[in-house]
């Protein structure tokens, strides 16, 4: 195995890195080291984030950048505020024996002025989130023209945010003979597209294959039906008392509830949206960072900026649209060495989405049983007796205060003592799960779901039913055959009722019907706003599934899927083209949601395919959205 030194690093690198704890170069370091000291090509490397690129390329562009000249010789560009500051704090770390080396982030959402005077001396390296380095372009601030080396980092997620005008003007200022260096933990044709257009001849770096995700990361499954997700996500975390994980929601929304579920129940969660003012994430991830934290509840492009190396868990509450995001999510964990687990919560029809990304990432999902109560109280209960075993004791502080307190127990034996003990802390779980359900659906042979065999809801204990007992259940006679997923859905929602404030959860899509709910106050609105739809019938399913009767409702309205309510559809057949147009107007919560995830490139995609195939399917099932 190379040593940093073997790599050709000067000595002052060398030390630097050591002291941080470095003793071997990670594979990217040792591939793009070698090849950016020996030659003057440029780099295209495919590589997770977590895998060393910082120093892949930072360690080889302080040494070949010159500390006496005072201008600036080498920028990288990354997608985040966060991202950006991490890199500019590892150069500094890495150049700290390199007398007069000058590393500057400059990143929007903080004041331009002070930005400003860190740049009265122009720094050799310039860290920088596109937006803001034009900005300093566009007034004087910042000089590329004697740029030597050009980093984009994480070259996927900055595309994907919409900085492709914003990166290509910049390349377009930066002198031509400059050295272009692409780090991306994915390889989209957007990606491949820029490399082709500015970089030339670049050395391929690829650590592990195409798209594929962290070889430390195990993929699991739990399959449920889609309103037991959040009871599902609880007996996993309850399963693994020393999580410490992010757990992915789609929407700013569902990531708000599902945090406050969390802590209501008493988890150690907070979550973390683009809601939230730039102060407010920064608390939220400081906390995170620091442990305080064991639950954070994330859409993507909030956790973007956060960079934390030791999650045990990455949990996947609903899967993204896109398979480039699942291997992102998952990227966070097993990082650094280590090893993690990304877990994804599925329901009955999203099996084939997990083939899908199966066959991208080329790793096989394990498919894991969703604990039943016995199992949970087991483990966590040898949890507490492993805390008590390891309790660390203050003799001094305590001290006084035991001959009382041994004085007060005197008549009971160990025996007694430790089994109320254990007790005073555990009883709370053991009430909780004591009339706990299997959650798991019940499978065929070839993984389907079994009909009529779902676990007797209604004996569900009060607290596991909280969540949606004050939510109306809907059915609209549209499903993915036309061409509806949760966006579309969410669209069409906004668009009819012309009020972007009703809350819409539980989305549940069968190929004919959709299913959501919505809460009780805003269901009225709903109703009104349908009424004189002529192409697309509203049906109240149930009127507070959070009980027994309810979810089987749910579940009732997946089998009239299978027939039942075929003869309402009939008014909106054979206006094509007119309601592509439409369809395409369907978007203003999508908008949002998209705004959210900084760009979205699955959910329409798929939409023209569908209509092909829908209308040679008959006459019927002619497409109305
Ligand atoms: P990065 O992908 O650059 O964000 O690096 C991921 C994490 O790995 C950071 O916390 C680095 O400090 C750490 N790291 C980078 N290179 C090494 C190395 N050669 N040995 C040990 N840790 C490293």
């Amino acid at each position: 195995m190379k040593t940093f030194k073997d790599l050709g690093l000067i000595d002052e690198i060398v030390s630097a890195v050591s002291e941080l704890g470095y003793e071997h170069p990670m594979p990217v370091q040792e591939k793009s080291i070698e090849f950016l000291l020996n030659n003057i090509g440029d780099v295209v490397a495919l590589a997770q984030t977590g895998t060393g690129k910082t120093a892949a390329f930072g360690l080889p562009i302080l040494q070949m950048v010159d500390a006496h000249e005072k201008h600036t010789q080498a920028l990288a560009l990354a997608p985040t505020r966060e991202l950006c500051i991490q890199i500019a704090n590892d150069l500094k770390n890495y150049s700290k024996h390199i007398k007069g080396m000058k590393v500057v982030p400059v990143y929007g959402g903080e004041s331009i002025v002070n930005q400003f005077k860190q740049l009265d001396v122009p720094p050799q390296i310039l860290v920088a989130t596109p937006g803001r380095l034009i900005d300093l372009i566009e007034r004087g601030k910042v000089d590329l023209s004697r740029i030597k080396f050009l980093v984009l980092d994480e070259a996927d997620e900055m595309l994907n945010m919409g900085f492709q005008d914003d990166i290509e003007t910049i390349l377009q200022t930066t002198p031509e003979n400059r050295r272009t260096l692409l780090y991306s933990a994915t390889m989209p044709k957007e990606v491949m597209s820029i490399a082709r257009k500015y970089m030339k001849e670049a050395e391929e770096i690829t650590i592990g294959k195409k798209n594929s995700g962290s070889e430390n990361v195990a993929h699991v499954f739990y399959m449920v039906q889609a309103k037991q997700r959040y009871l599902a996500l609880k007996r996993i975390v309850d399963m693994n008392p020393d999580i410490y994980g992010i757990v992915f929601c789609r929407t700013r929304q569902e990531t708000k509830e599902i945090a406050e579920h969390l802590m209501k129940d008493g988890y150690n969660a907070d979550a973390l949206h683009g809601d939230l003012s730039q102060a407010q994430r920064d608390t939220v991830m400081k906390k995170f960072r620091l442990k305080n934290l064991q639950l954070l509840v994330a859409t993507d492009v909030a956790a973007r900026g956060l960079d934390v190396n030791n999650l045990t868990h990455v949990i996947n509450y609903n899967l993204p649209d896109d398979v480039e995001v699942y291997t992102h999510r998952s990227g966070r964990t097993g990082r650094a060495g280590k090893t993690g687990v990304s877990v994804t919560i599925i329901h009955t029809r999203e099996r084939n989405r997990i083939r899908e990304i199966e066959k991208m990432i080329n790793k096989t999902f394990e498919q894991e049983m969703i604990p039943n109560g016995l199992d949970v109280c087991k483990k966590q209960l040898m949890h507490l007796v492993e805390k008590l075993d390891n309790v660390h004791v203050n003799e001094e502080q305590i001290g006084p205060f035991l001959p009382a307190i041994m004085h007060r127990f005197e008549h009971l034996s160990k025996e007694e003592l430790i089994t109320r003990f254990v007790s005073e802390e555990f009883n709370r779980f053991l009430d909780y799960y004591k009339d706990a359900v299997d959650l798991n659906v019940q499978q065929d042979d070839r993984g389907r779901e079994k009909r009529g065999e779902r676990g007797e809801r209604g004996d569900r204990p009060e607290r596991e039913r909280r969540g949606d007992a004050d939510a109306v259940r809907f059915k609209l006679d549209i499903g993915s055959a036309d061409g509806i997923s949760p966006k579309r859905l969410l669209g069409i929602l906004n668009d009819i009722t012309e009020d972007k404030t009703i809350r819409v959860d539980d989305i549940d899509i069968t190929s004919r019907n959709s299913f959501f709910n919505v809460p009780k106050v805003q269901a009225d609105k709903v109703v009104k706003s349908f009424a004189d739809q002529e192409d697309v019938q509203l049906t109240v399913v149930s009127s507070s599934r959070g009980g027994g009767r309810g979810s089987r409702d749910g579940g009732r309205g997946r089998s009239d899927d299978r027939g039942g309510f075929r003869g309402n559809r009939s008014s909106g057949q054979g206006r094509g083209g007119d309601d592509r147009k439409r369809s395409g107007g369907y978007g203003d919560r999508d908008r949002k949601d998209r705004n959210d995830r900084g760009g979205d490139r699955g959910g329409y995609k798929k939409g023209g395919d569908r209509q092909e195939r829908s209308s040679s399917q008959g006459g019927e099932r002619k497409k109305r959205w």
